[in-house]
């Protein structure tokens, strides 16, 4: 049976309000003897806790950032809920459609998009970056591909949180493939089945993918993304979370990123890549995230209401900061000091 995962039920949440965080002077450590380079990994959510404990198991003893972003979100497919792995919400059609990306500090990356029945697409995406000329698998081929290399073919049917969410939207099925609901007033309540994913109705926003960026102690970048995507999306659609530079994207001389939030915009301003560049002229992790969240904000205008977008990054430096559009998102860092939850600053 798998845990259910609670976002409301934080373990450890350290809030820094609207200043946000980044460290400052940042000073390298020993690790292990071995290293002037304290390792960091920072995940999206506060599913990030469980899924850095993981990453933490191969970092913290000298192991490579790849291995760990890999080790982490495989937590966040085994446990969570509604929105990464195969107990997600399916699409309009009732499966489950997943996407993954990996990307390591020499810009090698491998991802699937609309994997179904296998449980870890970050596995497979990885497989994608060693074992084949390509980055990217999509569909039946990244499928037949994950069989190749030995994954197994799961059952397919739905987890019962999932055939719940399922039957009930099923009542309305009033998704719209453009999400343009319109919003009187920021406090407008707005039905769950409309949004896919959007605001829920208790004002929480619906986006839970999990995302991980790490540097290990020899220095190295590299980063993770995997999600179910949009609940009762149209059959077919991917997010951003496959597309290299949109939703994840390392660059081992200037940093890790990795986006959550409404996919479309995210690849609309090539996201993940758009915030390390900012780096590379040498913004603040945090400045970065910021700079590009506004540029989706001057696109959607008003409809900037209606969805959330969120960034996470890391710099060389070991800094680490994160920027969302609106509130409610929060994000974990895993440092040899401890593992702990921080809320981003935002924007509105
Ligand atoms: N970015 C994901 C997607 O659009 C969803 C999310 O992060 O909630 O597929």
């Amino acid at each position: 049976m798998n845990k259910i995962m609670d976002r409301r039920k934080f373990i450890h949440l350290t809030s820094l309000g609207a200043a946000g965080f980044t460290i400052k002077g940042f000073i390298p450590q020993t690790v292990h003897g071995t290293s002037s380079i304290s390792p960091i990994v920072v995940a999206t959510w506060d599913a990030g806790l469980a899924a850095n404990k993981a990453a933490w198991s191969v970092l913290g003893s000298g192991g490579k950032a790849l291995d760990a972003v890999e080790k982490g979100v495989m937590v966040t497919e085994d446990e969570m809920n509604c929105c990464v792995g195969l107990n997600g919400n399916p699409d309009r059609d009732g499966f489950v459609t997943l996407d993954a990306s990996i990307m390591d500090h020499e810009f090698n990356c491998g991802s699937v998009a609309f994997l179904e029945r296998i449980k870890h697409p970050i596995s497979v995406a990885r497989k994608v970056m060693e074992k084949t000329p390509h980055v990217m698998l999509v569909g039946q081929g990244a499928q037949q591909f994950a069989l190749e290399q030995g994954f197994k073919l799961e059952s397919g049917e739905l987890s019962e949180d999932a055939k719940k969410s399922y039957q009930n939207w099923l009542k309305k099925s009033t998704y719209q493939p453009v999400i343009n609901i319109e919003r009187k007033n920021a406090t407008t309540q707005l039905e769950p089945s409309k949004m896919a994913p959007s605001r829920l109705s208790n004002g929480e926003w619906n986006h839970d993918t999990i995302g991980m960026i790490a540097m290990d102690s020899m220095g190295n970048l590299s980063g993770s993304c995997t999600t179910s995507g949009a609940g009762f999306k149209m059959r077919g659609r991917v997010g951003d979370s496959p597309v290299i530079g949109a939703g994840l994207y390392v660059d081992n001389e200037v940093g890790a990123v990795v986006a959550t939030g409404q996919g479309e915009d995210v690849i609309r301003v090539a996201g993940s890549s758009a915030v390390v560049e900012q780096m590379r002229q040498g913004k603040s992790p945090t400045e970065a995230c910021k700079i590009i969240v506004e540029r989706i904000l001057h696109i959607k205008k008003e409809k900037a209401k209606e969805i959330q977008v969120c960034f996470i990054a890391i710099n060389k430096k070991g800094e680490f900061g994160a920027y969302s559009l609106h509130k409610g998102f929060n994000y974990a860092v895993h440092t040899p000091q401890g593992n702990t939850l921080h809320e981003a600053t935002f924007l509105d």
